[in-house]
């Protein structure tokens, strides 16, 4: 199963009492702000606008919750890196993450990081969120379809040198299609 057509959002949480039950499996997508989450997010369900509601007004600063298969979710974190969310917001989310972090259906996080840009600040700490928390994380380096081969290879190289252990890596392109497999093999493997 590697697409999934009848995903859906199921709930937008702005508090962690308001999050799913937590049974089954679910995998939580971060990243900075304009990374190109939703577009991933979209490419590796083969739902063209599924995440297109979490920018929705209201919707983008809280946790959207996407049912995949009955108890087989993906959990879309706000993107990070401008500082337009409210201190209250900014102040919910901390918790937020520390429960998501609680759930035992949580089986990894995927981190989306313009290749462009590599790894910058915020990044490191959701890994280390995640690390925390002993789940695995894996890094769709987005938009590769924008830079040369040779530019790629050194973009892949330093963020596998940086990240060591602690993430696989993998060059991805919601436009070209590049890596998609790759990325699906890697959800479904999650939410198996
Ligand atoms: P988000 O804010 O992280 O959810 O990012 P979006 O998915 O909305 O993407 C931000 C911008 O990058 C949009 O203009 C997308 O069309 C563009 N984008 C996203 N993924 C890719 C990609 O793989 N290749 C290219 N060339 N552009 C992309």
């Amino acid at each position: 199963m590697s697409q999934y057509p009848q995903a859906a959002l199921i709930l937008s949480a702005a508090d962690a009492r308001q999050f799913p039950h937590d049974g089954g499996a679910e995998v939580a997508f971060a990243g900075r702000s304009n990374a190109g989450k939703s577009s991933a997010i979209n490419a590796v369900t083969g739902r063209r606008s599924l995440a297109r509601v979490s920018k929705t007004p209201g919707r983008t600063r809280l946790l959207n919750f996407f049912e995949l298969l009955p108890g087989r979710r993906i959990v879309d974190l706000p993107g990070y890196g401008y500082a337009t969310a409210s201190a209250a917001e900014r102040a919910s989310w901390p918790p937020m993450i520390a429960a998501l972090a609680r759930r035992s259906s949580l089986k990894g996080l995927f981190l989306i990081v313009d290749s462009r840009r590599g790894l910058l600040e915020g990044d490191a700490g959701l890994i280390a969120w995640a690390q925390d928390a002993g789940r695995p994380v894996h890094v769709l380096m987005t938009k590769c379809d924008k830079l040369k081969r040779t530019e790629l290879a050194g973009t892949l190289l330093a963020a596998r040198q940086a990240l060591v252990d602690s993430a696989t890596v993998q060059a991805f392109s919601a436009v070209s299609g590049a890596g998609l497999e790759e990325a699906r093999r890697q959800l479904d493997h999650w939410l198996k």
